[in-house]
């Protein structure tokens, strides 16, 4: 089996989703890394909001779904995880780092935009203090950013093959929490799909690719997935 998650399986953990009915983007409008590039008033609001969100992330525990997933990993029946959080959750719940394709990045470190520098997000906060000026890049000067994706930034490619190959090669393939309106990381269940897995989709609401799905279940995660693979790895 391989696992692909989305913020649904964090909401459980008080970690708000994009697009559920309380998601973030009701609320405020993506900033694109363009916008960041060009203009320092949104990088210091990014580094505001990364401040508030960063301890909410890092304060954050695994919750039943995370573990599940774990428990199944440790069962040996779990190829690995694509994941579109940023979060580190589902490392933190036990499953290994490698074992983890994180496609839109993570919160938790901090990366620089022009050379291969990277440094855990709490140093550079720490470094910060109370100030929000966007901190530059102690090796080659550079511009800091938070290690996730933002919108109009590309995905590493070297994460994108491993997706491909996680999802290329089960004969399972479990969606947890995602609106799979998110693209190209929407386009591993179907490639998972086209190579001959069966597809679940666990989520509150309906998705895009329910159709294509070979069981759709639209509950909590936290309710429906611990009884499930206890009696699976059991
Ligand atoms: P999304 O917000 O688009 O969709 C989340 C889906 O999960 C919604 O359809 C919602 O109804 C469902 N959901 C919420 N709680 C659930 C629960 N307990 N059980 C079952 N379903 C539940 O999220 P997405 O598809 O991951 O894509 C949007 C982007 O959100 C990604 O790029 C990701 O990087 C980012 N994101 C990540 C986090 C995180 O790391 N925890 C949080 C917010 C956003």
């Amino acid at each position: 089996m391989v696992v692909f998650s989305g913020a649904g399986i964090s909401t459980e953990s008080g970690i708000p989703d994009f697009r559920g009915p309380d998601g973030i983007w009701k609320k405020i409008r993506p900033t694109t890394i363009q916008e960041y590039i060009a203009s320092k008033e949104v990088r210091q609001r990014q580094w505001a909001g990364k401040k508030a969100s960063y301890k909410q992330m890092h304060s954050a525990e695994p919750n039943k779904g995370h573990l599940a997933v774990a428990k199944f990993y440790r069962a040996g029946r779990l190829l690995g995880v694509v994941t579109q959080n940023i979060d580190g959750l589902h490392q933190s719940s036990g499953v290994p780092p490698e074992a983890v394709v994180e496609l839109h990045g993570s919160t938790l470190f901090v990366k620089c935009l022009s050379c291969r520098y990277r440094e855990n997000a709490s140093v550079i906060l720490d470094q910060m203090g109370e100030s929000n000026d966007p901190p530059d890049c102690p090796q080659c000067g550079g511009m800091l950013k938070s290690g996730t994706i933002s919108f109009g930034e590309n995905l590493d490619p070297l994460d994108l093959d491993r997706a491909e190959e996680l999802s290329n090669t089960c004969d399972l393939y479990l969606v947890l929490g995602s609106s799979l309106v998110v693209s190209p990381a929407n386009m591993f269940p179907v490639m998972a799909k086209k190579a001959g897995a069966k597809l679940i989709i666990i989520n509150n609401e309906p998705t895009p690719l329910d159709e294509l799905a070979d069981l759709v279940i639209h509950e909590a995660i936290g309710e429906v997935l611990p009884p499930a693979i206890h009696s699976a790895v059991s």
